[in-house]
């Protein structure tokens, strides 16, 4: 089995079709997902199709992109959207300088306080940096100085040094359908030095369809093409794929029961 660890299943793009799209990933060996949160205003939408199904677990939080609108959201805040079972992780959040939709000292200030809940509760950071390495290695470093927390990198390409310091703050890393482009051999040659106990793998459907569905609307289903390239990068058969990070998320993600299993 295979747990694709980042999903939109709110976007607007998968309106009217959620039924059929965890039907087809299950049917494809991605039996459980997470989906996640893109501001606070989305919790409720989030949470009525997580509720639907056993499978689906979801986070809570702000994107950087969304950063401004979130000033005065507290780690309280956020600490109490999280108590329910269903929640599994805090994010995604994090730093975007790229687009930079939102000022820097507006992400980085967000950003702290997504820290703070995952510090509170124990549960994982999910992380979004985009060049942004600098800033939120520092940020990291500093935070887990004071009090520990699990952060997990997603949709991975940045730079190998950061994705080793989180790996050498005890944090995972998560590579998506970018790792099948065939210009992405700098996103494939970080895949191949992380540890095999800290991959996990996710689609973030819709977005980045991996080859050969690039171009189109990416679904939970079209995981199973980001295993088959991992297991190329890493040279190892495929089911070891899949159990490496199917057992990866599930030791990041201690909230989450595997489907079947009783609480
Ligand atoms: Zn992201």
């Amino acid at each position: 089995m295979l747990v694709d660890s980042h999903v939109n299943l709110h976007h607007e793009k998968f309106a009217g079709e959620v039924d059929r799209i965890i039907a087809d990933a299950r049917a494809a060996g991605v039996s459980a997902m997470l989906t996640i949160s893109d501001k606070i205003s989305s919790s409720d939408a989030i949470r009525a199709i997580a509720s639907r199904y056993e499978c689906v677990w979801r986070s809570v939080g702000a994107h950087p992109h969304y950063a401004s609108d979130h000033l005065d959201v507290t780690s309280q805040t956020l600490a109490s959207l999280a108590v329910e079972e269903d929640v599994i992780g805090i994010g995604e959040c994090g730093l975007d300088f790229h687009y930079e939709f939102s000022p820097r000292e507006a992400q980085q200030r967000v950003f702290a306080a997504h820290i703070e809940a995952a510090q509170a509760t124990g549960l994982p950071l999910i992380i979004h940096a985009r060049e942004a390495d600098d800033t939120m290695g520092s940020m990291l470093a500093a935070a887990m100085g004071k009090r520990p927390f699990a952060p997990l990198l997603h949709c991975y390409t940045g730079s190998l040094r950061l994705a080793e310091e989180v790996v050498g703050m005890g944090g995972y890393v998560s590579f998506s359908g970018i790792i099948t482009f065939k210009n992405a051999d700098a996103v494939r040659a970080v895949a191949a030095r992380m540890p095999h106990d800290r991959i996990i793998i996710e689609t973030d459907c819709p977005y980045l369809a991996p080859v050969p569905h690039r171009g189109r609307r990416c679904e939970p289903a079209h995981l199973v093409h980001v295993a088959d390239k991992l297991a190329e990068i890493l040279d190892r058969p495929r089911s070891e794929i899949d159990d490496m990070t199917t057992g990866n998320f599930f030791k990041l993600f201690k909230r989450a029961r595997r489907p079947g299993e009783n609480s």
